[in-house]
């Protein structure tokens, strides 16, 4: 009797290992898989492919552990195959590495032949995650190597290679820069704004800060959101990596916009379904998401966007098992500030102010409390057009010292990005505090998120400034854009 044994990733971003063990023994023939949702399916297939390594012969078991409840499972025919492979061939120069240093990832045929599964690159990216420094899969181009710098990738295109494969090193040869450079900031030149709105915009790009556009019906509130796409910075190679393991084929050129209507579904916008399937927040992922009409939205939908934006993950619990999809985006948002529109302009709003809250009344409150930003906007004989050059310089000197800043962090690339037990670190006002108006301020805030995210704001406004540190014009600025609750308060 012999046994072997190889490691997996599991669910979609789960970056957690499985183990698959194998028994292979004399007796009656067959090949048994437990611990797998659709283990039957797999092994009437496998069998069948046993017969190119000349191993139909054996009694053969499979386990997975734990058992991975996870239903989309094609990936793990490879590593399927490898783990008996480690049993019957142990001498092969692969199963030298460490177990979790290597990885098996394919899709096998009837006849033994090696494909790339469904959501490759998201497995290559686990496996990333997991330290694993060499994946064994169908031959990949030069493009897709370059995704993944650190990783070797060992191409066989059947199973009968497998016992004889050698794990040399094969660096992509050139690095491939996968997306171009962006321009685009003249795509803003047709716009008339206020300078209140153009420092809202160009502070929120500059540390992805969300943004709450407030006002009438064509004020240019919808076409500043689709036009600030443009200036979004490129993605760091982290960052890149996401975006194609969630768009795979698919994957936008840059950084992924996504426009999702008020009528989407709960199930649309954060994702469901069962297997659970990702939403709009996880296609937004690294990107912009843009929310037309906010006040719209159905409220279950937007109370669920609220704990994205404090996990910056989209948790889907089914009954079978929880999942959870990466959303971390730049989220701007428009809306009218009541259902005509027209409170707070030249025209006379026609609505009554209890029917102007509930209009809001989903908005304000926890959800405002997460966005960095509110600004209101109006046509005015004073609207300018952006200064580009200026802005531009802003946002690449801003953008500079945040990657200098968190080069060593993970998860963090902007200030926005920096959790709630950092924020003391990172963005001190303390020295402020001593200031009766800082105080006054301080003391509105009773405790509250927003004064986190004002906090997290003042620093973005600190770095477009060159400053080292917090200063008191920059927290008065960045505790300065919030107009919500002076329609709650009408
Ligand atoms: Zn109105």
């Amino acid at each position: 009797m012999k046994s072997g044994h190889v490691f997996v990733p599991g669910a979609p971003f789960e970056n957690k290992w499985y183990r698959i063990e194998s028994l292979v023994r004399r007796g009656l023939p067959g090949l048994q898989i437990t611990g797998l949702a659709s283990g039957r399916e797999i092994s009437r297939r496998l069998y069948l492919a046993l017969y190119v390594l000349g191993l139909q012969n054996r009694a053969i078991a499979l386990n997975v552990s734990p058992v991975l409840k996870f239903t989309a499972t094609d990936y793990l025919d490879l590593a399927l195959i490898a783990a008996i492979c480690r049993a019957e061939f142990p001498q092969c120069p692969l199963f030298r590495l460490p177990a979790r240093r290597i990885c098996f990832l394919g899709q096998v045929s009837l006849s033994g032949e090696v494909h790339h599964p469904g959501g490759f690159l998201e497995k290559c990216l686990q496996c990333q995650r997991l330290g694993v420094q060499s994946i064994v899969c169908a031959p990949l181009d030069k493009e897709s190597r370059a995704i993944f710098p650190q990783i070797d990738f060992l191409p066989i295109e059947t199973i009968k290679d497998l016992p004889t494969l050698h794990p040399q090193k094969t660096k992509p040869e050139t690095t491939v820069q996968a997306f171009p450079a962006r321009p685009a900031i003249e795509e803003l030149s047709h716009l008339r704004l206020s300078r209140e709105v153009w420092r809202a915009a160009i502070l929120s790009l500059a540390g992805f800060h969300h943004l709450l556009l407030i006002g009438p019906p064509g004020t240019g509130k919808s076409s500043l959101a689709r036009s600030l796409s443009g200036l979004l910075p490129e993605p760091a190679l982290r960052e890149r990596q996401e975006i194609l393991a969630i768009h795979g084929d698919e994957a936008p050129p840059a950084r992924p916009v996504r426009m999702p209507h008020h009528s989407a579904s709960l199930a649309g916008l954060i994702g469901g379904g069962n297997p659970p399937e990702p939403g709009e927040v996880t296609f937004a992922h690294n990107g912009l998401l843009i929310l037309d009409e906010l006040a719209e939205f159905q409220g279950a939908a937007l109370q669920a966007l609220r704990e994205t934006f404090d996990t910056r993950k989209a948790s889907i619990s089914r009954a079978r098992h929880r999942m959870h999809f990466p959303a971390r985006f730049l989220c701007i948002a428009t809306t009218n500030p009541c259902p005509c529109g027209r409170r707070g302009s030249k025209n006379r709003c026609l609505c009554s102010p209890a029917r102007s809250l509930h209009y809001l009344r989903n908005i304000i409150g926890p959800l405002s409390d997460r966005i960095a930003l509110e600004v209101r906007v109006q046509k005015s004989a004073h609207d300018v057009p952006l200064d580009g050059i200026e802005a531009r310089s802003g946002l690449l000197r801003a953008w500079a010292r945040q990657k200098e800043r968190f080069s060593n962090k993970e998860t963090i690339f902007f200030n926005s990005d920096i959790p709630g037990e950092e924020v003391d670190q990172y963005c001190s006002i303390d020295h402020l505090c001593a200031d009766i108006h800082v105080d006054a301020i301080l003391k509105g805030f009773q405790g509250s998120r927003k004064l986190i995210e004002t906090r997290r704001l003042a620093r973005t406004i600190a770095d477009l400034a060159g400053a080292a540190g917090i200063e008191k014009e920059h927290f008065l600025e960045a505790a300065s854009f919030q107009c919500l609750k002076e329609y709650s308060a009408l």
